[in-house]
């Protein structure tokens, strides 16, 4: 059997994988096993920030293996306690819950927001908003935080307490939070999964502004467009936002499984011992990767990212078979005349991986791509979108 039969005989059937097997890459070139090259705009869904095989990377990990590769929690290492200090210089957030994806990183965040409400408003306070067409994670919680009921439909019931309204909707937020119950709002600021939508900065704020009258959690997941990815360390710092609690994971750890949760100064501790935990989280590993990614994140970079993201934006804006753009620095989303799964196909055929997003192609290069490549493959991109 070769892999792809292999894959196909053995392993639970819930991804749809293109007919291609990566064995290699470098940078943001990868290899298949027939030894044909691409250039990779997905970075594995925005987790492989600085690319394949990256030197730094490499090194901070391999240094990690060497010294201790796990420890638990019941014991102290530096890594993690370096990683956690690192990204609440950078926020201004507090405190840090690591685990090892986005979806944990959620369900930490609604248990950080159901403690504090409890324990502020009583038993009654725990009914967590979220938006429409947003997408929170696949466990039975994070499903339930997803406003796409059509992920709902196989896996009831869900875990209830969980509300979703339309983006800018004000009137219908106000209505849910009649009577007190609601402990948070939980926002992406670019709903990735959703189609690469950004929200409507004016209804950012006025949200933010009802919830901290109300006394409210607002709770940001920044899953995707986190670490860089849209230019900013995270992309709620475009909006003008201050968090109560950030998620994030993906490009954090450079391609290794982590996921944090940062807590603001309302909820910095509201966790005691033994309230939640995580075998793996903040494995030093994987925090030793993230802690070589996080610290490349300068202002000077951050702003390099920003650049890219224009240069692609310009090289793909008005283009035949383009209709528009959307997204921020290094997350972008076309919205294509053919079906973006076509156009997704035929860049593959010439040498480009890119990823859909609803109906929309999706484009999330790793942070320090070169811009040569950039450039060659919005060419390709182009061309498919053209035919
Ligand atoms: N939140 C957002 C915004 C995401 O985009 C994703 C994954 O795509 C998740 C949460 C879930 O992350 P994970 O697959 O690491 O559990």
């Amino acid at each position: 059997m070769n892999t792809i039969e292999m894959d196909r005989t053995y392993i639970a059937g819930t991804y749809k994988r293109f007919p291609v097997e990566i064995v290699s890459g470098q940078g943001s070139l990868v290899r298949d096993v027939n030894g044909k090259e691409y250039i990779d705009m997905g970075s594995g869904i925005a987790v492989t920030s600085f690319g394949i095989a990256d030197p730094e990377w490499i090194r901070a990990v391999e240094e990690q293996i060497h010294s201790v590769q796990h420890m638990s929690n019941l014991y102290y290492t530096a890594p993690c306690a370096k990683l956690a200090k690192l990204l609440c210089e950078k926020t201004g957030m507090s405190r840090v819950f690591f685990s090892n994806s986005g979806a944990e990183a959620n369900e930490c965040a609604v248990k950080a927001a159901r403690k504090w409400a409890a324990e502020q408003k009583g038993p009654d306070c725990a009914t967590i908003v979220t938006l429409e067409n947003s997408f929170h994670g696949r466990t039975l919680t994070t499903l339930a935080a997803t406003g796409q009921a059509h992920y709902h439909e196989l896996y009831q019931p869900l875990t209830p307490g969980f509300a979703s309204f339309r983006a800018g909707d004000m009137e219908a937020l106000r209505h849910l939070c009649e009577g007190g119950g609601v402990a948070a709002v939980l926002i992406e600021c670019i709903q990735g999964e959703g189609g690469v939508l950004p929200l409507d900065p004016a209804f950012a704020k006025e949200l933010a502004d009802f919830l901290r009258k109300e006394d409210i959690l607002l709770m940001v997941d920044e899953v995707q467009t986190g670490n860089g990815r849209t230019g900013s360390m995270y992309a709620y710092m475009q909006y003008g936002l201050h968090p109560d609690v950030v998620s994030t994971a993906k490009g954090l750890a450079g391609g290794l499984p982590m996921g944090a949760t940062l807590l603001g100064a309302r909820v910095k501790d509201v966790f005691s011992y033994g309230d939640h935990g995580s075998t793996f989280g903040g494995n030093p590993v994987a925090a030793a990767a993230a802690l070589s990614v996080v610290n490349r994140l300068t202002d000077d970079f951050l702003l390099d990212v920003q650049r890219k993201g224009r240069l692609l934006r310009e090289q793909l804006e008005g283009a035949e078979g383009i209709e528009s753009v959307s997204g921020l620095g290094l997350m972008l989303g076309l919205k294509t005349v053919r079906p973006a799964g076509e156009v997704v196909a035929d860049c593959m055929k010439n040498g480009v991986l890119c990823l859909t997003a609803k109906d929309r192609v999706r484009l999330l290069p790793a942070l320090n791509i070169p811009d040569e490549l950039l450039l060659r493959a919005a060419a390709v991109i182009r061309q498919a979108c053209g035919m």
